[in-house]
């Protein structure tokens, strides 16, 4: 067994539909920007991942509002969102309303609550390492790019830096297959915050459902 490594592949624009960290949400028509299930505001817009052999296209969010205390690493506390739909006809998702705490000022000045301060293309790397840790540090060893410029893995092995937190699918009971797993991202500034841990995707392809949290 193999591993595919997600790598940093530099700027792309904020809408583009390809498997990304940062930017605009692409979601069906109609799709409202989520809110946290614990303080209510607007979340964060992390990911969107487009999954050439899964089960469509997924969205992640999670709450980085202050004062920070909402359960944001717990698949299922409310604090994250990851929406799961079909690759096709996905368009933008509109930013949250004047009543939200964010705005497009906020978006476009950086880091903010709803978005990262950087878009970075995903690139896939296969590598012949089972092992998602071994395969990072052989890639960088490959490549003479830093370790940091892995983003993650496509499928595989999660690598579970504390107990194997498989969720179960709210719809079938079932645990959820995994898809990604995410890290921070080289550039400390604008990374995604999961207290220099790793952030783990499952998904339900049948019932449409998918779950997000992650470990440190
Ligand atoms: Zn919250
Ligand atoms: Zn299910």
């Amino acid at each position: 067994m193999t591993t595919t490594l997600m790598t940093d592949a530099g700027p792309v624009a904020p809408d583009a539909p390809v498997t990304r960290t940062g930017g605009i949400p692409l979601a069906p028509a109609g799709t409202e920007w989520p809110h946290c299930a614990e303080c209510t505001g607007p979340m964060q817009f992390l990911a969107q991942f487009f999954l050439e052999d899964g089960p469509g296209a997924i969205a992640v969010f999670m709450c980085q509002n202050q004062p920070g205390l909402c359960q944001a690493w717990d698949p299922v506390a409310g604090g994250n969102r990851a929406l799961l739909f079909p690759s096709e006809g996905l368009v933008p998702v509109p930013l949250p309303g004047p009543d939200g705490e964010g705005t497009d000022a906020d978006a476009a000045d950086g880091w903010s609550v709803l978005g990262l301060g950087a878009v970075r293309a995903v690139a896939r790397a296969a590598a012949p390492e089972p092992d998602y840790f071994d395969a990072c540090a052989a890639w960088a060893a490959r490549t003479g790019r830093a370790t940091a410029e892995v983003l993650g893995q496509l499928g595989g092995t999660p690598y579970w830096l504390q107990n194997d937190e498989t969720p179960d699918c709210p719809g079938c009971a079932q645990p959820m297959a995994f898809t990604a797993q995410l890290d921070e991202g080289p550039d400390p500034v604008t990374a995604m915050n999961f207290g220099s841990g790793s952030a783990y995707l499952h998904a339900c392809g049948p019932c449409g459902r998918a779950a997000f949290g992650w470990q440190c």
